[in-house]
Formats: C-alpha cells, sequence, structure tokens
C-alpha cells in the first residue's frame, strides 16, 4: 500500500518558500549582520506584534529560554501553579531557578488547567499560575485572571502551541502578564529553533530586552543580570518567510484534519478532539483521544504498531511531567491529585500532520489503523 515505503513523523516541519528564503539568507551573510537586534529580527517581531494584536514582541532563541526570561522578569518564585500535562519544558523552566512546580489536574475535555482546581493549591508562597493553551484550545483565561487577581499572582501563558490562535475573539499573544510562543522545527511556524514573548506591559517589555541580551542597556552598560537568548538573523528570515505561508499551512492542516476525521469516522474507540469552529486555529495537532476497551487494542499497542509500519504517531504528554525526574523523586505524591492527568496520559495519541502529509498518505494511514481495530 501507499504508506509502506514513506516514513511519517508527528511535527515534520513546514518550510515557505524555499527562494525567497535563501534570497534573506544571502542578504544577511552580504550585510554581515547575523545576530544581535538585526534588521530581520526586527521586522519579525514587529510581524508577531501585529499579527498577535499585542504592544510588544521579544523573539528568543527558544521557548524554553523565553519562559525562562518572562519567569525571572516577572520575579516570580516560591511555588507556581502550572498543569503537568504539558511538555517537561513548562516545569523545567521554574524548576531551573529553584522555583516549586504545583502540579494541578486538567479538565478532562479541553485537557487545560482546571481552575476549579486551582484555589485549593494556593499557599502563602504561590506567586503565579502558569498555564498552558494546549493544542493552541485556548486555557479559560477569564476564570485564571480572576484568581490570580483575587490572591494577588501573576499570571504567565506557555503559548508554545498557539500561535495563530485565538480566544474568546482575541488572538492569543495578549493574555495574561506575558505569553511565549514556540517557533522550533516542529511547531506549525518555524524559525529552525525559536520563540516568542509577548506582552502588553511596557516595563516587563522592557526588562526582558534587557535580560535576553545579557542586562545591557546600552552597548557597554550592563545595569542588571541577563542571559543570552537572542533570535539569530538567520531564524528571524525563516520565521518572515514561514510567516508568508502561514494561511496555507493553516488550510493544509485543517484539510488534512477534515480527512482524518473522515478516514477514521465510525472506528470504534476512537476519537479526534475537536476546535471550535468560531476561533482561529492553526489545529497543528491532530490528536485522538482512545478508549481502549471499545477499539479491543491498547493506545501503546496502536502506536507500536504504527511504528512499525514507519508512521510514528506520538503518545502525549507521556507520562505526564509530574512522572518524570526530578519531579517523580521531588514530589512523588502529586499523581494522587491528577486522575484526569494520569486518564489523558494513557488515552491520547497524535498522528502525523503539517505540509509534509498529503490526502493519500492520511487515507492511507486510517486504512491501516481500521486494519488493526476493526
Ligand atoms: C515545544 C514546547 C515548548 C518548548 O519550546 P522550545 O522552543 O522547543 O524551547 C514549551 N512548552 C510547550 C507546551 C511546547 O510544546
Amino acid at each position: 500500500m501507499q504508506t509502506d515505503r514513506e516514513i511519517f513523523h508527528v511535527g515534520r516541519p513546514n518550510i515557505g518558500d524555499r527562494d525567497s528564503l535563501m534570497r534573506r539568507i544571502n542578504d544577511i551573510i552580504d550585510r554581515r549582520w547575523l545576530s544581535n537586534n538585526g534588521q530581520y529580527v526586527q521586522k519579525f517581531e514587529a510581524r508577531l506584534a501585529a499579527l498577535l494584536d499585542v504592544k510588544h514582541c521579544i523573539a528568543v532563541c527558544n521557548a524554553t529560554v523565553g519562559l525562562e526570561i518572562a519567569i525571572r522578569a516577572m520575579e516570580l518564585s516560591g511555588e507556581v501553579i502550572i498543569p503537568s500535562f504539558t511538555f517537561i519544558a513548562t516545569a523545567h523552566a521554574l524548576q531551573w531557578q529553584q522555583i516549586t512546580p504545583v502540579f494541578c489536574d486538567v479538565d478532562p475535555i479541553t485537557h487545560n488547567i482546571d481552575p476549579k482546581k486551582v484555589e485549593a493549591l494556593i499557599t502563602p508562597r504561590t506567586t503565579a499560575i502558569l498555564g498552558v493553551h494546549l493544542w493552541g484550545r485556548g486555557c479559560d483565561v477569564q476564570a485564571l485572571k480572576g484568581i490570580a487577581d483575587r490572591h494577588g499572582l501573576k499570571l504567565l501563558f506557555d503559548a508554545a502551541h498557539a500561535f495563530g490562535c485565538s480566544h474568546e475573539g482575541r488572538m492569543i499573544g495578549g493574555f495574561g502578564n506575558a505569553e511565549v510562543f514556540s517557533f522550533h522545527a516542529t511547531k506549525f511556524i518555524n524559525t529552525l529553533e525559536g520563540g516568542a514573548i509577548t506582552t502588553n506591559d511596557d516595563d516587563l517589555a522592557l526588562k526582558i530586552r534587557h535580560m535576553k541580551n545579557f542586562g545591557f542597556t546600552y552597548y557597554d552598560r550592563v545595569e542588571s543580570i541577563g542571559t543570552n537568548g537572542k533570535m539569530n538573523e538567520i531564524s528571524a528570515a525563516m520565521g518572515i518567510t514561514n510567516l508568508e505561508a502561514m494561511a496555507e499551512f493553516i488550510s493544509i492542516n485543517k484539510r488534512n484534519l477534515l480527512h482524518y476525521g473522515q478516514g477514521l469516522e465510525g472506528v470504534p474507540g476512537l476519537k479526534l478532539i475537536s476546535y471550535d469552529s468560531s476561533e482561529q486555529c492553526n489545529c497543528q495537532y491532530v490528536v485522538v483521544e482512545m478508549d481502549a476497551l471499545a477499539a479491543g487494542i491498547t493506545r501503546d499497542e496502536l502506536v507500536s504498531k504504527l511504528h512499525e509500519h514507519q508512521i510514528f504517531a506520538r503518545r502525549y504528554f507521556f507520562p505526564g511531567c509530574h512522572r518524570m525526574e526530578p519531579y517523580l523523586t521531588l514530589y512523588p505524591e502529586a499523581g494522587k491529585r491528577l486522575p484526569h492527568t494520569e486518564a489523558l496520559t494513557q488515552k491520547l495519541f497524535c498522528l502525523p500532520t503539517g505540509s509534509a502529509v498529503d490526502e493519500d498518505d492520511i487515507v492511507g494511514i486510517c486504512r491501516l489503523i481500521r486494519s488493526m481495530i476493526c
């Protein structure tokens, strides 16, 4: 069959127009300005800020460093409440700075941090809530903001999945004190490696700008501690090029999602998660929720069988941050208050999408899945 010879991975990069990219890279090399707030980075930041309707956008070398900088610039300390059902970087960005990530359960339907569970986790040491807009579906921002305001907490969002997505009609990027995007190779828009911090807070933006550049406030003046979080010019050129193809990537993702929906319709025990059609969405994740009993095969068996056929579906977010080190040793009891997280880590997997996958591929993948289940 069609899929036998090809290999499909979750998160194969979307790549915009190659000639435009090469022209830009040549220009960068001709001008010999490779980093340090060059014109491509400035242009990329301006385009992001306009697109996301946010006052400030600071490009960074990746989202993990972006989270670390935002956390530091917001002066978080003590404990910060986060979901465990996320990529490990969300937790590491805190623990790296001796801040305790306090794992909160998620809503079983939205997969996002459950505001109803947050308040009970607040202690005198809590300084913030760090929400994750999982799969690009916005957190319950209103409820989280209400809790943060009532308790004098800061509010930060890991928006690594949510570039180009809206929540209640507003682009994600302007919520909370700050939001952090990822432009890693596997994300919907990539800059090879990269990320951005967005905020409407002027003071915070300036502080972040200094921090990502060693604390320099002037070419030979340092006024605070900082790190090297800068984005380079070639990454920014990749970002600008990919932004030009963003509408196309979105329509490919939506088309792919539709084909998966058709291909998997009626397969016992499989359900695709849905995206709110009244919001803008990048649809970069094709997430399947599996009921092993109905399917007659476990999630792990199905995923490993797909791997045998070179279809690298992925378990997400397996096994959950709280079951990975150092958190498992530091907080061995955390799982007890995370029943929905634990259930989801056993039920979900993601299928390959993006511009590297076409309709015929999806028909083949779905046929294969059917043969394993029905
Ligand atoms: C990809 C991702 C990150 C890390 O992004 P990098 O740019 O690779 O550092 C953080 N959080 C979530 C939820 C992610 O998916």
